[in-house]
């Protein structure tokens, strides 16, 4: 309970004024909450801003195609997001006349909204107690009351949130729900937490303990994979050609180079192997020395080589799945940063 009082008091001196924070509107809130996940605030800010003039209101995000929102997502990664975004705009809109349920049951359910952004959305924009348990959340925590429970394992889970109900009973629950996402954010972060001017330093019982170092507790990480991508950049004349990726992986529904995926590094020969066995194409073409990049994901790596193939017209190969575009006009279609960083390099 005091921990409680003393975090609304430091929030309503300190907290940053952000537009989803000064706004009732729950489309608002659920596109600035699907947003940030796993994206700074700063970062997030310019992507909101950018969603909310283009779509004030929900029924224009759900009339716009799943292009053009992935184009909107570009280069905020999990693409999914975007997808899931766009489907429950179009619930939202076809289902419940525009209106965002006031109901934890049904928001739950929605592509894209689970624990805590239906918590998030029911807390801020209709004032009801359900608490919102984000990684910042999950870290303070552990430290205010020293957990020793690994806080990326699903059966933590209910412990710490049976806790955060506890605590969110003494607050108005929009206000603790922020105090304490951003406590954790300004205050408890993740390498070098500001004890010294922490409101509840004297609770602490990490500090008192010693291990604040020691917490959060994380189980070990799940190992990384290594992917190799081999990105054809087909040049015909200007121009060059993109494929929609499709198929359940990540990046779905994005454009890329044509890609051939293998085992492992490949030099020239193996690579004109894999186009024969892939293709056969059945005209002659030169192939360049690779452009070789990496790409970290969250459990993925991909390393990614650049062949630059020149046919003297379109192989065919190349059917209506390819779009033919050039340097100037392929930035209408969403694109993988890492195969967008490719294309402007060529452009320099
Ligand atoms: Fe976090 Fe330090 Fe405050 Fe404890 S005293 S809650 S470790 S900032």
């Amino acid at each position: 309970m005091e921990n409680v009082l003393d975090i609304l008091l430091w929030y309503q001196k300190n907290f940053r004024e952000l537009p989803w924070r000064v706004t009732n509107d729950p489309y608002k809130i659920w596109l600035s909450e699907i947003i940030l996940q796993q994206t700074q605030v700063k970062q997030g800010l310019d992507y909101y801003d950018k969603f909310v003039l283009k779509y004030p209101q929900v029924s224009d995000l759900a009339r716009a195609s799943e292009e053009e929102v992935l184009k909107m997502w570009q280069g905020l990664g999990y693409y999914t997001r975007a997808r899931n975004l766009h489907k429950t705009a179009r619930i939202i809109s076809d289902e419940y006349q525009g209106f965002f349920p006031d109901n934890y049951a049904i928001l739950s359910k929605l592509p894209g909204i689970g624990d805590y952004t239906a918590s998030a959305i029911l807390s801020f924009a209709f004032k009801q107690p359900y608490s919102a348990l984000d990684g910042n959340v999950f870290r303070l925590l552990s430290r205010l009351y020293d957990i020793d429970l690994p806080i990326n394992e699903p059966k933590s889970r209910p412990f710490f949130k049976n806790l955060l109900d506890s605590l969110i009973q003494y607050a108005n629950p929009s206000d603790f729900n922020n105090a304490m996402m951003e406590m954790g954010a300004m205050v408890c972060r993740p390498d070098n937490p500001k004890c010294d001017i922490c409101p509840v330093a004297v609770h602490c019982l990490a500090r008192k303990n010693g291990t604040i170092k020691l917490r959060p507790v994380k189980s070990k990480k799940v190992k990384t994979r290594v992917r190799h991508f081999n990105y054809l950049y087909i040049k015909d004349g200007n121009d060059f050609y993109l494929v929609k990726r499709e198929g359940k992986d990540i990046w779905k529904n994005l454009y890329q180079l044509p890609l051939i995926e293998s085992a492992g590094l490949m030099d020239e020969k193996a690579m004109k192997d894999e186009i024969a066995l892939a293709w056969e194409p059945s005209i002659p073409y030169s192939i360049g020395k690779p452009q070789l990049s990496r790409h970290l994901l969250t459990h993925q790596t991909i390393q990614a080589a650049f062949w630059e193939l020149k046919f003297d017209r379109r192989p065919a190969f190349l059917d209506d799945h390819y779009r033919k575009v050039n340097l100037k006009n392929y930035t209408k279609y969403p694109i993988p940063v890492l195969v967008e960083n490719f294309l402007l390099s060529l452009s320099h």
